[in-house]
């Protein structure tokens, strides 16, 4: 059960998986790839998918992009990967949506941004077109307002009526301002054309922290749909992790966000599932939900003067992040498990004692052994060469002894945790 009361909302059905409500805070990712390439696409989203993402967004940019969509989800149908495709269109949405009608049929969600859907008389038209389709093809819509892409006529127009007020608001106010209006009006009048408001999830996103929390605060008082929630161009490395966990942190805790998607960009060459990694930990390190194994570790000090507890620490959360797969079907709650990884004397002992299993490996100047703890029973000293093969084989007997359908359930209740930790 989520420890945070979430906000009450409606529930929207994307391809059979809830959002809003009570349903589990979804976990979303964008491939980068070009959707004209169907190959590749389709291996991106996979990849995206096995890493624990529930649904896909492509973006759908041209004719031949629109056209390639079948053939992506027939590939990833062949592949064995069902996660729901959601459809991301700027500009001529709404000439691709009425021109391709297999890419309407076969996404599951398309996401149009009111701010790039055309001007004056046309904009309206326009979005009513891809309004259509999606009430045509039964697909619920997100309606994605970005301050990068913000509707200018509407901005015009809140500003023109806030200079007009006797205390006048900041103009970055009425920035922020005309964001929730232009979501909630996109909102309003996709249900006056016929989409029902259970197919409507809404976003606001911005790239600063201070603002991301304070539109989403107001945007989730103003209304009841389920809420996508992602700092926008988050940025590189550290500093788009750190950001968006600040950001999402926040709103999360106060019950605020049914979806999320991490905008991580990518290293050259890096690792495209590391947004889907960083939106599971930003969920499961709150306990709002749970998808593998945690380890936790202590930084390490001058206690721990050689690489060894680094490396095992790493080695066995990568390789509880693999057996994931496999896993979580054959061993049920096997995603509660929690492993602390410490490094020394000082609080090691203690903290594998609360944990699930512990191992205490040894500081510098300590004797060369490492206590393994089991439910806060020390059990076995590890010593040797082959210190951290014998601990991940103790790692898999006890999943199997603990998580295997019908295994004996552990009575205590303490929390759930593997640590590894110095020697005593
Ligand atoms: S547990 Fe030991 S090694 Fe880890 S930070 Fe504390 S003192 Fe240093």
């Amino acid at each position: 059960m989520s420890p945070v009361p979430r906000r009450p909302s409606r529930q929207v059905r994307i391809a059979g998986k809830l959002v809003g409500g009570d349903a589990p805070i979804l976990v979303q990712s964008m491939t980068n790839t070009d959707t004209e390439d169907a190959k590749s696409t389709a291996d991106q989203v996979a990849a995206l998918a096995r890493a624990g993402s529930e649904a896909v967004r492509i973006t759908v940019n041209t004719l031949e992009a629109a056209r390639q969509v079948p053939a992506i989800r027939s590939r990833l149908d062949a592949m064995g990967v069902s996660v729901p495709l959601i459809g991301d269109f700027h500009f001529n949405g709404h000439k691709l949506l009425a021109q391709v009608p297999e890419c309407a049929a076969v996404l599951d969600k398309y996401r149009i941004n009111p701010g790039n859907v055309g001007h004056g008389a046309r904009r309206d038209d326009q979005f009513a077109t891809m309004i259509g389709k999606a009430v045509e093809f039964g697909k619920p819509v997100r309606i994605g307002v970005n301050w990068g892409s913000l509707d200018p006529e509407l901005l015009a127009r809140l500003m023109d009526a806030n200079a007009k007020l006797a205390r006048p608001l900041e103009a970055d106010e009425v920035m922020r301002e005309a964001l929730i209006v232009s979501a909630l009006e996109s909102a309003a009048k996709a249900e006056e054309i016929g989409l029902p408001g259970d197919r409507i999830i809404l976003s606001c996103k911005v790239s600063a922290v201070q603002d991301l929390i304070g539109v989403y605060r107001s945007l989730a008082a103003r209304c009841d749909y389920p809420l996508h929630l992602g700092l926008t161009e988050a940025g590189m490395g550290s500093k788009g992790i750190v950001a968006s966990t600040a950001a999402m942190g926040v709103l999360l805790q106060e019950g605020i966000g049914d979806t999320i998607r991490v905008s991580l960009t990518p290293e050259p060459g890096g690792d495209r599932t590391r947004e889907v990694i960083v939106a599971q930990e930003i969920l499961q390190t709150m306990g709002l939900r749970s998808f593998t194994p945690q380890v936790s570790a202590c930084p390490g000090c001058g206690r721990t003067t050689s690489t060894f507890f680094q490396e095992l620490a790493d080695k066995i959360q990568q390789y509880l992040r693999a057996q994931m797969p496999a896993w979580k079907s054959q061993y049920p709650g096997v995603e509660d498990m929690h492993v602390a990884v410490m490094g020394c004397v000082v609080n090691g002992p203690g903290e594998s004692k609360l944990a699930d299993i512990g191992i205490s490996l040894p500081g510098s100047g300590e004797k060369p052994v490492a206590p393994v703890f089991v439910d806060g029973e020390k059990t076995v000293t590890l010593k040797g060469e082959r210190i951290a093969e014998e601990f991940q084989a103790i790692v898999e007997d006890y999943v199997k002894a603990r998580y295997a359908p019908g295994a004996a359930k552990r009575s205590t209740q303490r929390k759930k945790t593997i640590a590894i930790s110095s020697a005593e």
